[in-house]
């Protein structure tokens, strides 16, 4: 057997887009130290400041506002270190790198649907001593659902708190407008939307608060030290050109999604998380009854298939996904879900031999 995998886990990392690949290749052959006035550390500075035009238009923001760093975890971390101490609201869907940078914050419940409760959020906005920041994402890793940031952020403003959005799995797939949701500080990743790994952004809104983590060299205007990841953070500008040209394509996965979705419901019954709330095109994190999810993914590893039995920054360990628990989930049921996330190089051959292969695990594990 010979053929080609077949790659269903963008939400964990998407493909490099060709384009990102050229630009990292031809930056990678000559020395950039961006800090630098010779001509080579001038090449280095341009490419920089063409990736931050283009990274920014990405969250439909000005160009100054954008702060290059390694990634989201690093965003995250350094937004929640920033207000440490302080009265922290994160929703109790986040990603561990938000999570676990603030042990300390409260968390405001979802529905069964994974939603951003906004009865729960004013209760918790009100009370006498009123929380600096609220952070929630913009779309849920692990089930693509798409939270109502906006509403959210405006009765965070009501009570005087700041709003910090983790747009990581927005991007490219949903249009981003940082002031419109009233975001002050929105995190980024390259790899997410078909960029390098190692290369984020954290966007900051017009609020005047710089929130500092990594102090040395005055990178980044003294927000972020560190010689920049120059071929990274320019493959991070050509990823996010594609991916904002790429916006109605993304849409079309929908199509694809649900083709999967209606082809697994037929084999068994199926739960979909978040079906009922509005979801991101190419996300679908489902539950079929007796088939481990670990199981599942091996199986489908043997032929060539990648899939994520929950979310894959905590896949190895045996937890059950945190999302679900906080979506009320019971743990025998969360035990089996998997997901599978589509992207911009994804087939309708490939959904179709993906179905195949299902079915036959599937049968084989009844
Ligand atoms: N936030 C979300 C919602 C994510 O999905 C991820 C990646 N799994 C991160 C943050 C962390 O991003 P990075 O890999 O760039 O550190």
């Amino acid at each position: 057997m010979n053929r080609q995998p077949i790659y269903l886990d963008y939400n964990a990392t998407a493909k490099l887009y060709p384009e990102v690949r050229e630009t990292v290749l031809r930056l990678l052959d000559t020395p950039h130290n961006a800090s630098s006035v010779h001509t080579f550390g001038r090449t280095g500075r341009k490419e920089i400041e063409k990736a931050r035009e283009r990274v920014a238009a990405l969250a439909c923001m000005p160009a100054g506002q954008v702060i290059f760093n390694s990634g989201a975890t690093e965003g995250n971390n350094t937004v929640l270190s920033h207000f440490k101490g302080q009265r922290v609201l994160i929703s109790a869907v986040e990603h561990s790198s938000v999570l676990q940078a603030a042990p300390q914050a409260e968390r405001v419940p979802v529905t069964p649907d994974g939603l951003l409760d906004l009865t729960a959020l004013e209760a918790l906005l009100r009370q006498e001593t009123r929380p600096a920041l609220l952070s929630v994402m913009l779309v849920n890793n692990e089930m693509g659902v798409i939270q109502p940031v906006r509403e959210a952020a405006a009765l965070a403003k009501k009570y005087g708190a700041l709003v910090h959005c983790d747009a990581v799995q927005a991007a490219g797939r949903i249009k981003l407008d940082m002031q419109e949701l009233g975001a002050d500080f929105l995190t980024l990743s390259a790899h997410k939307i078909g960029g390098p790994q190692g290369a984020g952004a954290l966007v900051l809104g017009l609020c005047g608060n710089t929130p500092v983590l990594l102090h040395g060299g005055g990178q980044e205007k003294g927000a972020r030290a560190g010689t920049e990841n120059v071929a990274a953070i320019a493959g991070f500008g050509t990823a996010a050109e594609q991916a904002l040209s790429g916006l109605e394509h993304f849409a079309a996965l929908g199509k694809l999604r649900d083709k999967v979705e209606q082809a697994l419901g037929s084999m068994g019954e199926i739960t979909i998380y978040g079906a009922s709330a509005p979801r991101v095109a190419n996300t679908s994190l489902f539950s079929l009854p007796g088939r481990p999810s670990e199981t599942m993914q091996m199986a489908l590893d043997l032929e060539g298939i990648a899939v994520s039995a929950g979310a894959a920054c905590s896949s190895g360990s045996a937890r059950p996904s945190t999302v679900l628990s906080a979506m009320g989930v019971p743990e025998k049921e969360a035990r089996t879900a998997l997901r599978v996330s589509l992207g911009w190089a994804t087939s309708q051959e490939e959904i179709e031999r993906f179905l195949e292969i299902f079915e036959k695990i599937y049968k084989r594990m009844g």
